[in-house]
């Protein structure tokens, strides 16, 4: 989008404000069908827990996309917005068994991480269709907090564990249709992601009745320019290949699915907000602004640097600056960053907005969620107001003492 749109929009709604670009949303969602056209039979899943406002889990089923989802509650949203509960796929992590049921008896596909459920859901309910996430401890990137494929994980069952989900399968007789994995953020090496796909493979000759394998995510983003991404062209001809040579192997037509979060909404996103205060002390310039981690955590919860200008005057000197937050704690959103000279009531926008900001932000000090909008054919739509007082005082109960 132009600086001068997401301009036009903080005046129109006010800031700070998130921004949504849809054909951004929509071009991603179209790349990587295209990297995979060869695929006969190619399902998306959009991860909902990246960005789950309902207009945009409609954007998704208007482009015939699925949806993964990670708690009962988005399962409910994405029924909610529209989806057939055959288009939703549901993996959690560590939740209860009364969950899993839960979501099983909405009609959605069942993935299960671990033993111990998988043994008392196949017990109980032989006849649902399962899905199986296997831990295939392949390390792709270098972020441990987002990398949940590697041996510490608490992800998915080991693939050193296969002897045991089969046995558990078999006593159960339970109906298992799919193989999952979800290596974490960040494949920057398209062999190790294929690695990690053999692993699978290797895994799936030992059910007979899979419908699909799901490769889940781990597409890398940029940032700003010249950052390395992952060439999603490039993987899309090397996993086809092998893909359609598995297939052929296997003797029966399989879905390959892919579970991106990141991948389609980050780069769709922008974060608008308004400088309070421009201080200078003795070694640095602060642009203090009008939010705070409650609306963006990510630089302060595992350092994302989110790239920032300013753009109501783009056209300024460059001059160095930490950005930082209103929160009483250390809250920043970055230092030492080059940005057009900042005056006092000035608009930055974040790049990058569009994944896991929104979804992670809170009220803490108090402070309202802030507005949604979605751009979509150059028009502005308000998709979420920002909260009131009375959304805080919601659900509190006043007892006299
Ligand atoms: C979070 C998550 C995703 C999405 O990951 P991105 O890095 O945003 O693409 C996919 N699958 C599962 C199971 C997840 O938990």
């Amino acid at each position: 989008m132009e600086s001068q749109q997401l301009l036009q929009i903080a005046n129109d709604f006010g800031a700070p404000v998130y921004v949504y670009d849809a054909q951004k949303i929509e071009s991603q969602y179209h790349r990587l069908t295209n990297a995979f056209s060869k695929v006969e039979k190619l399902q998306i899943n959009y991860a909902v827990k990246a960005l789950s406002n309902i207009s945009i889990l409609k954007l998704f089923k208007k482009l015939d996309s699925g949806l993964d989802t990670v708690s009962i509650q988005e399962v409910r949203l994405g029924l909610h917005a529209g989806f057939s509960p055959e288009k939703i796929i549901y993996t959690p992590n560590g939740v209860s068994l009364q969950e899993i049921e839960e979501a099983a008896a909405l009609g959605v596909q069942i993935n299960i991480d671990n033993l111990s459920i998988l043994e008392q859901f196949g017990a109980k309910h032989p006849n649902t269709p399962v899905c199986i996430r296997i831990n295939p401890h392949v390390m792709a990137g270098g972020n441990s907090n987002i990398s949940v494929g590697h041996i510490d994980s608490k992800f998915g069952i080991s693939i050193h564990q296969l002897p045991h989900i089969l046995r558990i399968v078999e006593n159960t007789n339970m109906h298992i249709n799919g193989i999952h994995m979800h290596t974490g953020s960040d494949i920057l090496d398209i062999e190790v992601f294929l690695y990690a796909a053999e692993i699978l493979f290797d895994t799936a000759r030992h059910f007979k009745t899979l419908d699909f394998i799901d490769f889940g995510s781990g597409f890398k983003v940029p940032y700003k320019k010249g950052d390395i991404e992952t060439d999603v062209e490039e993987l899309g001809k090397k996993l086809t290949k092998r893909f359609l040579a598995f297939e052929k192997e296997y003797g029966r037509e399989l879905t390959l699915m892919f579970e991106p979060g990141k991948f389609l909404v980050s780069e769709a996103g922008y974060f608008l907000a308004k400088v309070n205060v421009v201080k200078q002390t003795t070694s640095t310039v602060f642009a203090g602004i009008d939010t705070g981690f409650n609306h963006l955590i990510r630089p302060m919860l595992y350092g994302s640097e989110h790239y920032i200008e300013n753009i109501s005057h783009p056209k300024g000197k460059e001059r160095f600056y930490s950005v930082v937050g209103y929160i009483c704690e250390t809250d920043t959103f970055g230092t030492n960053r080059r940005i057009t000279e900042i005056k006092e009531g000035d608009i930055l926008s974040f790049r990058n907005a569009g994944a896991y900001c929104f979804s992670m932000s809170s009220n803490y000090n108090s402070r309202f969620k802030p507005a949604e909008v979605l751009w979509n054919d150059s028009k502005a739509y308000l998709i979420r107001q920002q909260e009131t007082f009375d959304d805080l005082l919601r659900n509190q109960i006043e007892i006299e003492l």
